[in-house]
C-alpha cells in the first residue's frame, strides 16, 4: 500500500514539474519561440528524475569533453563542455544549468561547428534545481558544445585564498557535486540515472597541481596544463576537481595519498592500512573496478567527512586524527567503489541504496581488518545517532523522511542525507544477513554488484532482485515492505552491543554520581626491602590512563553524562582529559555537552573550532544547540558572520537556516 502511495506521489510531482515546465517564462539570446510546439512537446515527454530538467530518456550524453581555464584571480572557470550524445531523433536536448553564463551553443565536431538556437528556462522559486538549457538540434545530432563561464553563484566550487591554505603559497580550489551541484560548474544532464565517460583538459596557474575523479598525475606539470580521462561511465555527481599546491605519496602500486605538503606525511601514516582495506573489500565483493585508488586530504572547509569521487576520494582533514581512530571513514569511501559508484541510485529518492550498502560494507571491511568488537563499537555508536535522528524526524514537518524509499518531490535532495539512508539502510542489510546467514548474504551482495555494475538501480527493482535471488529460493519471509516504505525502525531490527562501550557507560555512571574518575588517587602498597625480610610501606599515585581508550569509547562516555553534572566539574574534567584539545570528533562531543550545560567558559575554544572546521556534521549541530538559548544564539550569529566565508556553500546554506 505504501509503495503505491509513494509511486503516486512521484508521478504527481512529475506532473507538477511538467506543468511548471510548460509554464516556463523563456528568455534567450537566440530566441526559440516559447510557443514552439516541438519544444514544449519534447519537454512534456522528458520529465523523469524529479531533480533534473534533462530529457535523458530521449537523448543523453555518452561522453563529455571539458576544456577549461581555471582562473583564480576572477574565481571563475572559462571554457567549453563538449557533449557526445546518444543516437536519437530528438529535436531538442535539455541540460541542467545553475548560475553559469552561457556564451553560445554549437553543434558538430570540434572544427566543424555551427551555432545552435537555445533557450534558458526560468529559475525555480527555491533556486534548488537551477534552470533548463534547451538546445534545438537537427535529428541525429552527435555533438553539442556549450561555451560558458561559471559565476559567483556556483555552489559546487570552493575557492580558497593562499593565506588560508596549509602551505600558504598558492590558492586552492575544490568541487563538491553531490547531490545536484555539478550543474553549477558544468552545463550537463545532471541526473544520477545517466552514466557518462569524460575527459578534460585544464589550464591552471603554473606551480599548481590539478586533480580530477579520473586518471591523475603524480607530479606537477611544467606549464600548468593537465589532461584527464575517466574511461568508465559514471553519474554526473561524481565528476570532481581540485587544484592546489599538492603533492603525492604512494602507499603501494595502486593506491596513495595526495595532500598539501604540511599534511602529506601525516596523512600517509594515518592511512597506511589502505592497501589492506582494498584487499579485504575485494575478497568480499570481487575485483576493484577502477584501477587506481587514491585519497586527497581536502581543505578544512570541506563540508563532509569524505566524498567518494572515483579514483580520488576527497577526505576531510579532521579524519587525520593522529591515532588512526577515524579511518572507518576511509573504509566507507572505499566501499562506495562498489555501492554508489559501480551500482548507483537512480534518483535521490533511492539514496539509501548508495549509503545503506556502503555503511554495511564499511563495517565488514573494519571487521576484516580490526575485528568484530571494533565493528560492533561503530555499529552501536551509529545506531545511537540513528535513534536520535528518528526522534527529530518524527516530530518534524516531514515524518515520512524516516522511510528508506524517500519522496523528495519539490525539495532539496540534500534533505534525504540523514542517518536513515545510512544507518537504517545498513541495519536492514545486517538484519537480512542475520536472517539468511552470512554465506548466502555475501553471495547475494556479490551477485547484485555483478548484475548492476555500471548501471543505476531503484528501490522497486532492488526489491524484485532480492526476492528472486535471495528470499524466494531460500523460502524466507522478510518484512521488506515495512523496511522500505514505512516510517521508523521495524521491530525485528538487529541489536548490536559492544562490550567496550558498556565499560564507558559504567564510568559515566560514576561521574554522574559525583565521583571524580580522572583525578589522581593516592594509594598505599607494601614493597620488599632488598636483603631484608620486612616489607616497607610505599605511597603511589594511580590515575585513569585516558590514552587507553579510542575516540568512539570517549564519545559514548560523553554522551552518557547527565546534564545535571556541575559545570565546574566539566572544567575540571577537561584539565585531565583535554577533550577540548582532542581530535575533532571528541572536540565536537565536548562542545555540544558544554553548550547544553550553558557553560560559556568554552567560548574561546569553541569559536576557534567553528572558524577552523567546515565539516557540516560538526558545525551544524553546534549552531543548532547554541540557537536554543537567546544569548548564545546572538553570540553564535556573530561567530557565523565571521566564519561563513570559510565554509563551503553546503554548510553555509544549512547553517543560514538556523538563524532564519
Ligand atoms: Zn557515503
Amino acid at each position: 500500500m505504501q509503495l503505491t502511495e509513494t509511486v503516486k506521489n512521484l508521478e504527481s510531482f512529475r506532473l507538477s514539474n511538467l506543468l511548471f515546465l510548460l509554464g516556463l517564462l523563456l528568455f534567450s539570446c537566440k530566441t526559440e519561440s516559447d510557443k514552439n510546439p516541438t519544444l514544449t512537446e519534447s519537454i512534456k515527454v522528458s520529465v523523469q528524475d524529479p531533480h533534473s530538467y534533462s530529457n535523458i530518456r530521449e537523448i543523453h550524453t555518452k561522453h563529455l569533453s571539458l576544456e577549461l581555464e581555471v582562473n583564480f584571480d576572477n574565481k571563475t572557470l572559462y571554457g567549453v563542455a563538449r557533449h557526445r550524445m546518444s543516437e536519437s531523433k530528438a529535436k531538442t536536448a535539455i541540460f541542467d544549468i545553475h548560475g553559469e553564463t552561457i556564451q553560445k551553443v554549437t553543434i558538430g565536431k570540434k572544427g566543424t561547428e555551427r551555432e545552435a538556437d537555445f533557450v534558458i528556462g526560468k529559475m525555480d522559486a527555491d533556486s534548488i534545481l537551477g534552470q533548463p538549457l534547451v538546445v534545438t538540434i537537427p535529428s541525429g545530432t552527435e555533438y553539442i558544445n556549450i561555451y560558458y563561464q561559471t559565476s559567483d553563484r556556483c555552489d559546487a566550487l570552493e575557492w580558497i585564498e593562499a593565506e588560508n591554505t596549509a602551505s600558504g603559497k598558492f590558492p586552492y580550489l575544490y568541487s563538491q557535486g553531490q547531490a545536484i551541484l555539478t550543474r553549477t560548474w558544468i552545463p550537463l544532464q545532471d541526473s544520477p540515472s545517466n552514466r557518462l565517460t569524460y575527459d578534460a583538459t585544464l589550464h591552471v596557474p603554473k606551480g599548481m597541481m590539478a586533480l580530477m575523479s579520473a586518471e591523475n598525475p603524480k607530479k606537477k606539470s611544467t606549464d600548468g596544463t593537465y589532461h584527464f580521462e575517466m574511461k568508465l561511465p559514471i553519474p554526473s555527481y561524481l565528476i570532481a576537481l581540485t587544484v592546489g599546491d599538492i603533492g603525492y605519496r604512494a602507499l603501494d602500486k595502486r593506491c596513495g595519498v595526495y595532500a598539501e605538503a604540511p599534511m602529506l606525511e601525516r596523512a600517509a601514516t594515518e592511512f597506511q592500512d589502505l592497501p589492506q582495506m582494498i584487499n579485504a573489500a575485494e575478497s568480499l565483493y570481487g575485483p576493484y573496478a577502477w584501477g587506481q585508488y587514491d585519497v586527497i586530504v581536502q581543505h578544512q572547509s570541506f563540508p563532509f567527512g569524505g566524498m567518494e569521487n572515483p579514483m580520488l576520494t576527497f577526505i576531510n582533514p579532521s579524519i587525520v586524527a593522529g591515532d588512526r581512530s577515524l579511518v572507518s571513514v576511509i573504509a566507507h569511501e572505499l566501499a562506495h567503489s562498489w555501492s554508489g559508484n559501480l551500482v548507483t541510485n537512480e534518483s535521490w529518492n533511492d539514496f539509501w541504496l548508495n549509503e545503506g550498502f556502503t555503511v554495511y560494507i564499511e563495517h565488514r571491511i573494519m571487521e576484516e581488518l580490526y575485528g568484530k568488537e571494533l565493528s560492533n563499537t561503530l555499529c552501536e555508536i551509529e545506531h545511537f545517532e540513528l535513534i536520535e535522528e528518528l526522534k527529530s524526524i518524527a516530530s518534524s514537518s516531514h515524518p515520512e523522511d524516516s522511510r528508506l524509499y524517500l519522496s523528495l518531490k519539490g525539495r532539496n535532495p540534500d534533505d534525504g542525507m540523514t542517518s536513515v539512508a545510512y544507518v537504517k539502510g545498513a541495519y536492514f542489510l545486517k538484519t537480512l544477513e542475520a536472517t539468511v546467514g552470512r554465506k548466502k548474504m555475501d553471495a547475494f551482495v556479490k551477485a547484485y554488484f555483478e548484475e548492476y555494475k555500471f548501471k543505476t538501480i531503484r528501490t522497486e527493482l532492488f526489491h524484485t532482485f532480492l526476492n528472486k535471488n535471495l528470499l524466494y529460493p531460500n523460502n524466507i519471509e522478510f518484512n521488506t515492505d515495512e523496511w522500505f516504505y514505512l516510517e521508523g525502525l521495524p521491530m525485528n531490527s538487529l541489536t548490536i552491543k559492544s562490550k567496550r562501550l558498556e565499560l564507558m557507560r559504567s564510568y559515566a555512571k560514576r561521574t554522574n554520581r559525583g565521583e571524580d574518575i580522572f583525578a589522581p588517587v593516592k594509594k598505599v602498597r607494601w614493597v620488599k626491602v632488598k636483603g631484608k625480610k620486612k616489607k616497607r610501606k610505599e605511597t603511589y599515585t594511580e590515575q585513569l590512563n585516558t590514552k587507553a581508550f579510542i575516540t568512539q569509547e570517549w564519545q559514548t562516555y560523553l554522551r552518557s553524562l547527565s546534564l545535571s553534572i556541575d559545570t565546574a566539574k566539566l572544567d575540571q574534567m577537561d584539565r585531565y582529559t583535554k577533550f577540548s584539545e582532542a581530535n575533532n570528533e571528541l572536540k565536537f562531543e565536548w562542545f555540544l555537552l558544554n553548550i547544553r550545560k550553558e557553560n560559556r567558559s568554552i567560548r574561546p575554544k569553541l569559536k576557534v573550532f567553528l572558524i577552523e572546521t567546515g565539516r557540516r556534521k560538526y558545525i551544524l549541530p553546534l549552531y543548532r544547540a547554541l540557537a536554543v538559548y537567546p544569548t548564545d544564539k546572538e553570540w553564535a550569529r556573530s561567530v557565523f558572520k565571521e566564519a561563513q566565508g570559510g565554509y563551503h556553500s553546503v554548510s553555509r546554506n544549512s547553517i543560514s537556516e538556523v538563524f532564519k
